[in-house]
């Protein structure tokens, strides 16, 4: 199952990538939906840990591994080094690392030069600038916010960067909202709580990527609320990010909810065109000096920035898949390679599955009628459609739980999100579920 995964993931993440990253991952084993891998050093499982894992969960999931959280260990004995290659330059060693023995380094590639700026992101932008500079607090905390791939973690690691340079003797932390979870449950678990509870005390900067994942969590917010107070008490600085507005995240404690908007609120937006152009050409200089073999045709940029409307994330995703053939075949990048060799970026970014086309699809397959879907039915033959419908809503389209549930006749967005876990649930126990909900998938991807 892993190797069909891993034989996925050469789309995902394109061939060098490939190549470097994703085929030397041996599976150890999964567990209670985590998936242990062993590579050759922690400095490769830092970074794939850092780049890949949205990417090999989702591998994962659809050959078959229930999958929820990936663990990367240094095991030198069974994956043995390889030479590191360019796409990952090595950091020059940090005075001092984050908060001593957390070993955050970041993102070398997500710095301010790097970002390009436009009419949607100026604003987030300027803020993370002026949070980076450090000296007196006045925003407290950053909150950013945008869909994904629109530049939030890139500018939470531009800021480290720029805050460690300035003031080499403070310590920043970045963390996931999921790694915030995940460190607490084990300090529970190994009764390490007051060491993790000074490590988070002890920051300078504390940085929280994601918070929209505490949704639900409730010890992990209760947790996160008294960091968040002791830190802010102190004078300290907070950053976090989400896909959304703090408002509209869903089954979050009100006293958190309104301490994440009490310092300033920044939305990334949807890159417009133009942006999407700056940031075509800023990462093709870059690719230039990867492929120093490899050219592009006036008019691929446009041509690309009209197409590829989605996120940052399938723009540079697109290019740097580009520029591989390009370098395997030796030739010039043309409109006519991009069209070939993105067929299916296209295809995704052309296609957005609406919650309509899903509950029709859904109905059609269970043959029960559209009313019945929406209706107040409780009976089984009703309700499972139901509930995988919503799953496949929260899965292929980017509405929230609210959302999701005023289009299932008004139901409250906890019914939603009880849906989505007990049909994830299901999939790993019941394999017909398992089938029903991968043929609905492909069959309202195709
Ligand atoms: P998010 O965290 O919002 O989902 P990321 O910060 O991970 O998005 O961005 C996705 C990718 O797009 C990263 O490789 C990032 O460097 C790139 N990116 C996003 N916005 C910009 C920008 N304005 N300029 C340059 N690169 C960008
Ligand atoms: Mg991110």
């Amino acid at each position: 199952q892993w190797s069909d995964a891993r034989q996925g993931l050469k789309k995902a993440v394109g061939a060098g990538n490939y190549r470097s990253w994703i085929e030397p991952l041996e599976l150890e084993n999964v567990e209670d939906g985590v998936a242990t891998f062993a590579v050759s050093t922690a400095f490769v499982a830092n970074y794939v840990a850092q780049n890949f894992t949205d990417q090999i969960k989702h591998a994962c999931r659809r050959n078959g591994l229930a999958v929820d959280r990936l663990r990367f260990d240094a095991r030198p004995d069974r994956v043995p080094a390889r030479p590191q290659p360019d796409a990952a330059p090595a950091e020059p060693a940090k005075p001092r690392d984050a908060a001593g023995e957390d070993g955050f380094k970041p993102d070398s590639r997500f710095t301010f030069d790097r970002f390009v700026v436009g009419k949607s992101n100026e604003i987030a932008f300027a803020a993370a600038r002026r949070v980076a500079e450090g000296g007196q607090v006045i925003f407290n905390p950053l909150f950013l916010h945008g869909g994904v791939g629109l530049g939030k973690t890139h500018l939470m690691h531009a800021i480290a960067h720029e805050y460690r340079q300035r003031h080499p003797d403070k310590t920043v932390l970045y963390i996931s909202a999921e790694q915030f979870m995940w460190r607490f449950i084990t300090a529970l678990r190994e009764k390490k709580m007051i060491e993790l509870k000074q490590l988070f005390r002890s920051v300078d900067v504390l940085m929280v990527d994601d918070v929209q994942f505490l949704a639900g969590k409730d010890s992990t917010q209760e947790e996160f609320f008294h960091t968040f107070n002791f830190l802010v008490e102190n004078g300290k600085q907070i950053i976090i990010s989400a896909d959304r507005n703090p408002v509209e995240i869903a089954d979050l404690e009100d006293r958190i909810r309104s301490r994440l908007q009490c310092g300033l609120v920044v939305d990334l937006h949807p890159t417009d065109y133009e942006l999407r152009v700056g940031i075509l050409q800023s990462k093709i200089e870059y690719f230039h000096g990867i492929y120093p073999g490899v050219s592009i045709v006036p008019g691929v940029v446009e041509f690309l920035a009209h197409r590829i409307v989605s996120n940052v994330r399938v723009l540079e995703g697109a290019l740097t898949r580009l520029f591989a053939m390009g370098g395997l075949v030796g030739r010039q990048i043309t409109i006519e390679m991009a069209k070939d060799c993105l067929a299916d970026i296209f295809r995704a970014s052309d296609r957005k599955v609406s919650i309509d086309e899903i509950q029709r699809k859904v109905c059609e397959h269970y043959n029960i009628r559209l009313s019945d879907m929406t209706g107040t039915k409780r009976l089984r033959i009703y309700a499972r459609p139901r509930q995988v419908a919503m799953y496949l809503c929260k899965d292929l389209t980017n509405r929230s739980y609210p959302e999701i549930g005023r289009r299932f006749g008004g139901r409250d967005h906890t019914t939603v999100m009880y849906a989505v876990t007990k049909v994830k649930e299901l999939m790993t126990t019941d394999s017909a579920i398992a089938e029903d909900v991968e043929l609905l998938r492909r069959a309202l991807e195709a």
